[in-house]
């Protein structure tokens, strides 16, 4: 008889806690690895495989339990995974990349708090433009002001880009408005039509009737207002929640396997926002916002509709959107007349 080796009620309880206190088993990524095919594998043969015991199996195993993976433990046939976990695959990332693998300098961990915290810290010791950071499980993922951004292993893509400018951070208000648009072409090369950019920073699809977020971008800068700069791009696309993940997000969330009812390829899905990062970011540096702003709005979820801005202190003021002006700022009207929005410390909701 198939029974589950863990409860999802115990992941989700149990799992949180530790995903943040806990190194995990350094066997449990690779065991983790050889099970992704969904596949019967015996305790003996992938303790054979490892050279260690298999208790030492079975302890990996059960802190999967942690990572929020359901491990199945059939007496007689041994360990599966109830469906096929995508894994990233580094050769996978930069054959997708082609002739722009050049470019980028990738690195993909495991299980990393927060793929932006890691790569500031490398970047001040000096990492090299266009490093990219992914991490199978982000465990304290952040959002905006503190908000967090929930992940899980193969449930979602996380990853950060750092991007040296020669412009000083006083010219970059559009850069996630521009680091948006790029993730809207990428979709739509993976086959993914009809995302909605949310200003500023926030990726949207209709789904029933309703918007459901699907990516968030996080931004942060180093560097002068004026001189040089580097930005830390933050990225987080959900790829396949598990209904326990869902519910801890407190906005209505989707992700691109209900959305394209496939199975989602990470590999695939990160060459191809590098490639269209790469190639907009460039014309970012060169152009700013400006010349991508067209194309923007062609994606604006909330063009030409009324929204709520909302202010760090909750009050909201209810307004129409009339445009985005050419750095980026939200343009809107307001019963004294057309205002600027900067995006700094306003949170923007339909009505
Ligand atoms: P805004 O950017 O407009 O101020 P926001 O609430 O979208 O508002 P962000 O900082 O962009 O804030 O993103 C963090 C928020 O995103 C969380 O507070 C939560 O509501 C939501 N969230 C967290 N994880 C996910 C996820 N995996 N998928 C969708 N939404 C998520």
């Amino acid at each position: 008889m198939m029974r589950p080796f863990y409860t999802l009620v115990a992941m989700q309880t149990i799992g949180a806690l530790m995903l943040i206190s806990k190194p995990m088993h350094n066997l449990t990524f690779p065991i983790l690895r050889l099970l992704a095919d969904a596949k019967f594998r015996s305790g003996a043969a992938i303790a054979r495989h490892f050279q260690v015991s298999r208790t030492t199996v079975w302890n990996a195993l059960q802190e999967a339990e942690a990572l929020g993976v359901e491990v199945y433990s059939v007496r007689g046939k041994g360990y599966r995974l109830p469906e096929p976990l995508s894994l990233l695959d580094k050769d996978e990332i930069l054959a997708t990349l082609g002739e722009k693998r050049h470019i980028f300098e990738l690195q993909v961990h495991d299980q990393l708090a927060s793929t932006n915290s890691f790569l500031m810290q490398a970047s001040s010791q000096g990492a090299p433009h266009a490093t990219c950071v992914a991490a199978e499980l982000q465990t304290a993922g952040r959002g905006r002001r503190g908000r967090v951004w929930q992940a899980g292993l193969g449930a979602s893509l996380t990853f950060s880009l750092l991007w040296r400018f020669q412009c000083g951070a006083s010219a970059l208000s559009g850069l996630s408005l521009a680091v948006g648009l790029a993730l809207v072409r990428a979709l739509h090369e993976y086959g993914l039509p009809g995302a909605q950019l949310k200003w500023p920073n926030d990726l949207l699809v209709l789904h029933e009737n309703k918007y459901h977020k699907l990516a968030g971008i996080l931004i942060e800068l180093q560097g002068d207002m004026e001189g040089p700069s580097t930005a830390i791009i933050g990225i987080g696309i959900n790829l396949h929640l598990p209904n326990n993940l869902i519910h801890t997000i407190d906005q209505p969330a989707t992700d691109m396997h209900t959305l394209l009812n496939a199975t989602i390829n990470p590999n695939q899905l990160l060459g191809l926002l590098l490639k269209h990062l790469a190639e907009i970011l460039t014309e970012f540096e060169h152009k700013g916002f400006e010349s991508l702003r067209t194309e923007w709005v062609q994606y604006h979820a909330y063009h030409n509709q009324p929204v709520r801005l909302i202010a760090p202190d909750g009050s909201e003021t209810i307004v129409k959107v009339s445009g985005i002006a050419t750095d980026g700022t939200l343009l809107v009207e307001t019963p004294t007349g057309l205002q600027r929005v900067l995006s700094g410390e306003i949170s923007l909701r339909g009505v």
